[in-house]
């Protein structure tokens, strides 16, 4: 009954997308912050934020929010990648991972081998490194 309601407001509706579960997270992590910071701008800028969400979950105009949601995931994924390879490099007790310092390609060798010589596949330079 009310999710028959709920679903017919929605209708036409944008709904959520990962910029919105990004603004809603944010929102919660501020609303944390103000428990133990009371400072009025910051109360403010929640709840812009908060109102950004709502805004855009109901919104009628879905092509200008899918936009924002590519360009949002656009910024996003350099930062996603990069906690990624963070997991990866801690996980991997195998191998240690460096850049070139030729062209700065991530290379990795495996560990405890002593002194080694490096090509790397990106530049093809060799070089010596610890591992
Ligand atoms: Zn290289």
């Amino acid at each position: 009954m009310i999710r028959n309601a709920i679903q017919r407001f929605m209708y036409g509706r944008y709904g959520n997308d990962q910029l919105n579960l990004f603004l809603i997270v944010l929102y919660f992590v501020l609303y944390m912050v103000l428990l133990f910071l009371d400072w009025a701008p910051l109360y403010w800028i929640s709840l812009a934020i908060f109102a950004c969400f709502v805004f855009r979950l109901l919104s009628r105009n879905i092509p200008r929010r899918r936009e924002e949601n590519s360009r949002f995931l656009r910024l996003a994924n350099p930062v996603l990648r990069w906690f990624r390879f963070q997991r990866t490099v801690h996980r991997d007790k195998e191998h240690r991972y460096f850049k070139c310092p030729n062209c700065g390609q991530q290379l990795r060798v495996p560990r405890g081998k002593g002194r080694i010589t490096v090509t790397c596949r990106g530049c093809g330079a060799t070089f010596q490194e610890k591992s």
